[in-house]
């Protein structure tokens, strides 16, 4: 389709900046779903990408490169002009990103909030750095609005809970100069009911910030609920719970469940294409995550312990493959979960392991997207428990993997994805013995039953991918100039 003139707005731009041979910046782009989908709306669109690139300082006012010559992802076809970079002082940046977004929103919004953190000045340099981006957007828009008709809309579309301030702060000054944008957000977290949010003292201020735009997009049915819930109660608005509207003002703000998909076609293939890596009859229990707490990989760790205590038979013939993805390594919290993990896979193979066989295999870093579809590919099920989830990808590449001999997804129903994959099997992941019960079931299921259930997960995840989410949001917009196609993934 044509794209409207969109500026995109995220905390980090679409690839990171490293230093070359000759001391030159070079752009890496992220490979992830998300970006490979939202690049080309603003490649195409003549739009522009507001962001962090990562740098301070000095550093951060060196001009952007353009992609290298053999970079051939869709992040490429962004020229430098095309984006927009916000640049932050390293300790405005430690404030408002490792103490306010993940200090305190990131445990809160996925309802720990014993782990939440809340310091007053935390949540200034968070007030400060939307400000920022609120700025740099106005910049973006302005360009925009020169070079386009006088009727065209312009999309503004922010992403994430780190500038959930930002949009109703880019209203105001657009209003201010008259300037006319549509404006849509998208929470890629969890938004967590009243009892859990009005923790937060400045609550109803980010209410606030949100309601800022004609549009907000969440993962699933409940928590576009718990923030209309949130609206009601907190702020006093009149709202429409069955149809998900908010009046604010005088405008009618839309709320929208939108699960994000995958790009189902280039999971499959890339396992077509990989190369076995893991040998043996043995079979293998893959775990995947980014070494978060929200992951529950000790919980699940303890409970694959549990299986072999009640499950003696599985000794020797399961083991457990934890790919556990660096995260947030700065960060106490972060350092000492990972202790944590180290200690207890090294009593439990200590305690089970034989000279020929060991019953977890621990990576501790990234692997690449080749080998991760093998290893989805080559493992009998997929243990995805996490204690909550915005939504959970690895689920989702896991079940467009299964390309011969399907294996089973296990689920934890806390995870967004859980709403829409009813063929998984769940279990509650703060239970162990549900957890290893389920492994048990998995384990021994039939071939019939893997093959059924696989083929209805896979359907859907080939339907509801990653393009398909990308045109619902715009969709949802009600953008006049959205000029659709026979092949836009409707
Ligand atoms: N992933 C990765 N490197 C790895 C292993 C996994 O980039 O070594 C990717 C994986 O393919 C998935 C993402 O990390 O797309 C994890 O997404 P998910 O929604 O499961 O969790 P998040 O990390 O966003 O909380």
């Amino acid at each position: 389709p044509k794209f409207p003139p969109t500026v995109v707005v995220s905390n980090r731009l679409p690839f990171v900046l490293k230093r070359g041979p000759n001391g030159n910046w070079q752009r890496h782009s992220s490979a992830g779903g998300l970006v490979t989908a939202v690049a080309p709306v603003v490649a195409d669109s003549g739009g522009l990408w507001v962001g962090w690139s990562g740098l301070f300082g000095k550093e951060a006012e060196e001009p952007i490169p353009e992609a290298d010559p053999e970079d051939n992802t869709p992040t490429a076809g962004i020229t430098s002009a095309q984006i927009f970079p916000v640049s932050l002082e390293r300790d405005e940046f430690e404030y408002y990103y490792n103490g306010c977004c993940n200090g305190t929103f990131w445990p809160l919004f996925h309802s720990m909030p014993d782990r939440a953190a809340f310091k007053h000045e935390h949540y200034d340099a968070y007030v400060e750095v939307n400000n920022k981006f609120a700025e740099k957007v106005m910049s973006a828009v302005r360009l925009l609005k020169q070079r386009s008709d006088e009727d065209e809309e312009i999309l503004v579309w922010i992403h994430d809970y780190h500038l959930m301030l930002a949009p109703s702060m880019i209203r105001e000054l657009a209003e201010a100069e008259d300037i006319h944008i549509k404006l849509g957000f998208f929470l890629h977290i969890p938004f967590p009911p009243w009892d859990i949010f009005r923790i937060f003292p400045r609550s109803a201020d980010i209410l606030l910030g949100l309601l800022g735009c004609g549009m907000l997009g969440f993962h699933v049915e409940d928590y576009c609920k718990n923030f209309v819930d949130c609206c009601r109660r907190l702020l006093g608005c009149r709202v429409d719970s069955t149809h998900l509207l908010v009046e604010h003002g005088f405008r009618t703000v839309r709320v929208r469940p939108l699960p994000i998909g995958i790009p189902f076609k280039r999971f499959e293939q890339l396992a077509l294409e990989a190369p076995r890596v893991m040998g043996g009859t043995q079979k293998v229990v893959l775990g995947v995550d980014r070494l978060d707490y929200t992951k529950g990989i000790v919980e699940r760790v303890k409970a694959f312990e549990l299986l072999f205590e009640k499950y003696p038979k599985y000794i020797g013939q399961v083991s457990l493959l934890q790919v556990a993805v660096p995260s947030r390594t700065d960060v106490k919290e972060y350092q000492d979960l990972k202790n944590e993990l180290d200690q207890l896979i090294g009593r439990i193979n200590g305690k089970f392991s034989s000279p020929s066989w060991s019953p977890i295999r621990y990576i501790f870093g990234s692997i690449s997207q080749s080998q991760l579809a093998a290893f989805y590919r080559d493992s009998a099920v997929a243990l995805v428990t996490p204690l909550r989830d915005g939504m959970n990808l690895v689920a989702k590449e896991y079940v467009a993997c299964q390309v011969h001999d399907p294996g089973v997804l296990i689920l934890s129903p806390f995870a967004g994805a859980g709403e829409t994959m009813h063929e998984a099997l769940t279990c509650n992941p703060y239970e162990k013995e549900d957890v290893c019960d389920a492994l048990d079931r998995a384990l021994s299921m039939s071939e019939d039953e893997r093959v059924m259930r696989m083929m209805h997960l896979r359907r859907r995840e080939e339907v509801n991918n990653v393009d398909f989410w990308l045109y619902s949001f715009l969709r949802g917009m009600e953008l006049h100039n959205l000029e659709p196609t026979d092949d836009d993934g409707s």
